[in-house]
């Protein structure tokens, strides 16, 4: 049961050599005719570039984000890749320099090898780039922490002019530059706040959803970093709640080579969830291999045990799997009426469960157009795999669109790097700095160079 639906494209699981296309990470849409991909091998080529360039401007960075955010279309656009502007610039004793390409891993890879971390805690995967990762608001987890645009303490961009602007903290444009999705300038350095690498310490637990409401408010108050996954057919939740590891915990680990600490001790407690799940997940997705990619993201839960390990090492371990992911921030505040909600729904409607609801808390953030400004949010992340032939399951499909209805009546910000039906959201009531940001872009790009469709939709 698939189907062709215009909110959710359909991806092509093989892209023929002959396509003159270029197509975004999920290969579920073309982002630009190939002759018009431009790949600067410095700063000073994209300054050239940027300033002689007649038509729209987008910049792309893994390429992970819908293709709806990097198109270009017109004849004389150009889609800049920015892979050869990547690395280490500069470190100081509590900051890092990074050019805008780099992908996360190095930045994480390079911190942790002289014993330090971002204090943003990392998202599931980290081949994003650090400058796509905050143009979209990506995230991790924990009420102590924001997104990873939090950590910017400077953002260096060239501007539609081909001039070189440096935004620090306390400039007036920072709160838009920091979360720009794409539409003031290219960003080609960033400096980010460091701190010393903390072992942590995460439990692993297996709990009925009766008391939802309540727990996910405790664990986030309790624990640095916590991330859970609700199985609404089976009333049961599967939750991480991690500590700072203590000093016998920390031994283990530096035992260990400072690889992962798995303690021996393990729990069956969802393996049965696991497995109904699964079943759902291969009569969706028709993939027949048992230990295909998206049945690793589930089949991970079984037999579960707690780990020690730096933060990456024991959150930042996603499968990177063409997807249809939603995620939409509500209020930590008013999280438990909204899983209340959620609830009551699901006892009405009885939704097809294609994955378990993902549920990550952030503190607040202060770029002006993340779903987590001002407030501290919970998001609540739904994810559909495509299937084999690129297709996705029409059940599947109908419960995304369903709990996105749901979540945009209740004030729901959706993340901008993900997949959101535009016509349910107000985008000036929801955000009240919209304005300043649209100030903010007149001033940076006042011809609008770095526009495409999409942020045209949303801006003018
Ligand atoms: C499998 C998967 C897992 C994910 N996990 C998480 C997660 O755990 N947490 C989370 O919050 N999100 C997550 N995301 C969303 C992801 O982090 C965002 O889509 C992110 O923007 C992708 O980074 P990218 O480098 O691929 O950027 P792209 O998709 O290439 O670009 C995204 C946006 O950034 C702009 N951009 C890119 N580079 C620049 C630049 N140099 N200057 C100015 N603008 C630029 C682009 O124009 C575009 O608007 C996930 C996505 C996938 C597919």
């Amino acid at each position: 049961m698939t189907c062709e639906n215009p909110g959710y494209p359909l991806r092509k699981p093989h892209l023929s050599e002959n396509d003159s296309r270029l197509w975004n990470w999920a290969q579920n849409g073309p982002i630009a005719d190939k002759r018009a991909v431009q790949s600067p091998q410095n700063e000073a080529e994209l300054q050239t570039l940027v300033a002689a360039s007649e038509g729209k401007i987008r910049v792309t960075g893994s390429k992970m984000s819908p293709s709806r955010m990097l198109k270009v279309a017109g004849q004389q656009d150009t889609l800049v890749d920015l892979s050869n502007l990547s690395g280490l610039i500069a470190i100081t004793d509590d900051s890092a320099t990074f050019a805008g390409g780099t992908p996360l891993h190095e930045v994480y890879e390079m911190l942790t090898g002289i014993g330090r971390m971002l204090p943003s805690s990392p998202g599931v995967i980290a081949s994003q780039t650090l400058a796509g990762a905050l143009a979209t608001g990506t995230h991790g987890q924990g009420l102590q922490q924001s997104s990873i645009a939090d950590e910017a303490l400077s953002i260096r961009m060239v501007l539609a002019d081909g001039s070189i602007a440096e935004y620090t903290r306390d400039h007036r444009w920072f709160p838009a530059v920091q979360l720009g999705l794409g539409a003031l300038g290219v960003v080609t350095q960033v400096t980010l706040r460091t701190q010393p690498l903390t072992i942590y310490t995460c439990f692993k637990n297996a709990v009925s959803a009766d008391s939802l409401e309540q727990d996910l408010l405790d664990w986030n108050h309790d624990y640095a970093l916590s991330k859970a996954w609700w199985f609404p057919n089976e009333n049961q939740v599967h939750v991480w709640t991690a500590r700072e590891a203590s000093d016998v915990e920390i031994r283990q680990y530096r035992d260990n080579n400072e690889e992962l600490v798995t303690q021996e001790e393990t729990s069956d407690a969802m393996n049965e969830t696991i497995d109904q799940t699964l079943e759902h997940m291969r009569s969706d997705t028709k993939i027949v291999d048992e230990n295909g990619k998206p049945f690793r993201t589930v089949t991970r839960f079984k037999d579960f045990s707690d780990v020690t390990g730096d933060v990456y090492q024991v959150f930042c371990r996603g499968i990177a799997t063409p997807q249809i992911n939603v995620e939409i921030g509500i209020p930590l505040a008013r999280a438990p009426a909204v899983i209340a909600k959620i609830k009551a729904w699901h006892t009405e409607t009885q939704p097809h469960m294609h994955y378990p609801i993902i549920l990550r808390c952030t503190g607040p953030s202060s770029s002006w157009l993340s779903p987590s400004a001002p407030e501290a949010t919970c998001f609540f992340g739904f994810v559909v795999y495509y299937a084999e032939d690129g297709s996705l399951s029409e059940e599947g499909v109908n419960f995304l669109q369903a709990v996105e209805k749901l979540l945009a009546a209740e004030g729901g910000k959706p993340h901008w790097g993900k997949y959101f039906d535009a016509s349910l959201y107000d985008w000036p009531a929801l955000y009240p700095e919209w304005p300043a940001f649209l100030e903010a872009r007149e001033a940076l790009d006042p011809q609008h160079k770095f526009e495409n469709h999409f942020t045209a939709a949303l801006f003018d």
